[in-house]
């Protein structure tokens, strides 16, 4: 709750209610969360209303593409898998299920041959797009290429963010104290 020393303003920052929080004892912190309906953003009340301005439609833009991910469908997921397929693998790998699991802890994905499934664990629910991309490619790839060999990464090649995806989930793995893989 906003103490006295706390000024509270109302305004819409590309069509999302914010709730603006001004804080004396905030330095230079901005924390934003979602309270009925509302996106309520807590800033330093030293802050000029420039830079708050921009704060603000920075949050704005950062909760809503982090629901937006949220909110992929399993179809939304198969269909991603069939343009990343086009674009890096020819259009030769052609998943017939791909969905999110919550019962997957030690992999971002996995990949059945056998019957073309393909399953995303869903903390990656949470990450940037080009490290879903990846998983989505990596796991587009094990129907083509089982193992880890030269012909499986020669595969993914195309990927421009190839290494940083790769990069960013074992930090990750690393920062949770688990060895997640990536098969
Ligand atoms: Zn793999």
């Amino acid at each position: 709750m906003p103490t006295a020393k706390d000024a509270v303003e109302r305004t819409v920052v590309d069509g999302v209610d914010v709730e603006v929080r001004r804080s004396a004892r905030r330095r230079r912190t901005v924390s934003a969360y979602r309270h009925e309906g509302r996106l309520v953003v807590l800033v330093p009340a030293r802050m000029s209303r420039a830079e708050e301005g921009r704060w603000l439609r920075t949050m704005v833009q950062r909760v809503s593409a982090s629901e937006q991910r949220r909110s992929r469908t399993d179809d939304d997921l198969h269909r991603r898998a069939l343009e990343l397929s086009r674009e890096f693998l020819s259009g030769t790998a052609v998943p017939a299920s791909v969905r999110w699991v919550s019962t997957m802890t030690t992999r971002w994905g996995s990949c059945t041959p056998g019957d073309r499934s393909i399953r995303l664990s869903d903390t990656l629910r949470s990450m940037p797009g080009w490290v879903v991309d990846y998983v989505l490619l990596h796991e587009l790839a094990h129907l083509l290429e089982p193992g880890h060999g030269p012909a499986f990464w020669a595969r993914l090649q195309g990927y421009p963010r190839l290494e940083r995806a790769r990069g960013y989930l074992q930090g990750v793995s690393a920062a949770s104290g688990l060895a997640i893989g990536d098969d």
